[in-house]
């Protein structure tokens, strides 16, 4: 039985090992180390497309419990807009719109440099061109009537980054298309291990943005090519920011616009990296691997994250299921449990559909996956299912551990 624990914990990672504590609460949401916030509601993009995919990118890490904060519409009175920071390791704002009251500002700049963690997600470099303190958060910003009074430019010469304080506007892009993200900084923890040049899909290519790029490192460029009328510069477009003792992730990606699909926030590219630095800016560290799936030099590789899954996709997804395989597709099973547990009808039909699952063709190893699952969340309705598997070999283990587990019967 150890054995087989220990190798669900070495496929299944950090969301395998806090679920297979025996101490573990029983809280089906809060078993996420860390806590995040999004700011949304005002955007000149589609924040009400974005941050559902956001919300659901960054749950999916197994690392993040995530609340979304909606400010009121633009122009609305937006005194009564005041989130409590100090509950999240991580806010990430989704956010391009009116200013905040000036009571919510001091909290947040207290919150940043008290060491708090932040991930500016593409338009939210645009907003608040007058605040002075969020200019240093997010290093380079655009639009907003930037100009050389905000800061310089951060150019890619002679194989290192320069200031650049020629006068001119701050923030442009052509029109969108896939391009290659360079990696400038190999040994950060967010981009370390990731492929040194890959090919991210459609999005707009941020040029030009300009700020006060203070204690800013450039982890990745895009060169905006002149022949798609781009700049002809590697633009900065994954980044990060030290403010006091807080820890800001810049990315410019992400562009979405309309109704999805969002090519941009579907890439692996995007996704791993808003999640690496996600973590980064929570921890200090990252602990995700780089999946098999991500892009390379030329080859895109997208992820349809923009609506959640069906539980019956899922399923599907996960009917091959063997150690070594990408944890996305275990990941997806945990969080639409999570997500819709509500020990009440809902869940029964869940659970319906997790028994006929195990009594199906599945590979042994995504059986054994649906046996964790159940150890946490299963009710005697599935007793009789496990006693079945507990009479094959590959799933006796597991299936005897859920029993345990349901029953609070232990057999050893
Ligand atoms: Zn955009």
């Amino acid at each position: 039985m150890k054995k087989i624990i220990l190798s669900f914990v070495i496929s299944t990672g950090i969301l395998g090992l806090i679920l297979l504590v025996p101490s573990c609460t029983q809280s089906p949401v809060s078993d996420a180390p860390n806590r995040a916030l999004i700011i949304s509601g005002q955007n000149n993009h589609n924040w009400q497309g974005s941050t559902p995919v956001l919300k659901q990118i960054l749950e999916n890490s197994g690392l993040f419990s995530v609340d979304v904060a909606q400010t009121p519409a633009t122009g609305k009175d937006m005194s009564t807009f005041k989130p409590d920071f100090s509950k999240y390791q991580v806010v990430v704002l989704d956010y391009n719109g009116d200013s905040w009251p000036e009571v919510t500002k001091k909290a947040f700049e207290a919150y940043v440099s008290g060491g708090g963690g932040v991930v500016i997600y593409h338009a939210a470099d645009n907003a608040f061109a007058d605040w002075k303190e969020y200019n240093k958060m997010i290093g380079l910003g655009g639009w907003g009537d930037r100009s050389e009074k905000d800061g310089p430019y951060i150019r890619w010469r002679d194989g290192g980054f320069v200031r650049d304080t020629f006068p001119g506007r701050a923030g442009s892009h052509g029109p969108q298309h896939a391009f290659r993200v360079t990696i400038r900084d190999t040994a950060h923890p967010i981009t370390k291990g990731l492929p040194a040049i890959w090919m991210h899909s459609q999005d707009e290519l941020y040029s030009e943005l300009r700020g006060p790029a203070e204690n800013l490192t450039v982890l990745a460029t895009a060169f905006a090519d002149t022949a798609n009328k781009g700049t002809g510069q590697h633009e900065p477009m994954l980044m990060t920011i030290n403010y006091g003792k807080g820890r800001v992730f810049h990315t410019a990606l992400g562009h979405a616009m309309g109704d999805a699909p969002y090519p941009a926030m579907e890439c692996v590219g995007f996704i791993v990296t808003l999640q690496r630095g996600a973590e980064w800016a929570a921890t200090g560290a990252v602990t995700q691997a780089v999946p098999e799936v991500f892009p390379t030099f030329n080859v895109e590789s997208k992820w349809p994250l923009f609506r959640p899954l069906t539980l019956a996709e899922i399923l599907s997804n996960l009917k091959d299921y063997k150690p070594g395989d990408t944890r996305y597709n275990l990941q997806d099973l945990t969080n639409y449990i999570r997500q819709n547990y509500d020990v009440g009808e809902k869940y029964a039909t869940i659970e319906k559909n997790l028994l006929q699952f195990l009594e199906g063709t599945g590979s042994a190893d995504a059986k054994n996956y649906i046996c964790k699952e159940l150890s946490v969340y299963g009710t005697d309705k599935a007793l009789p299912v496990l006693k079945k598997l507990q009479k094959n070999e590959e799933t006796a283990e597991m299936a005897r551990y859920a029993i345990e587990r349901i029953t609070g019967v232990y057999t050893n």
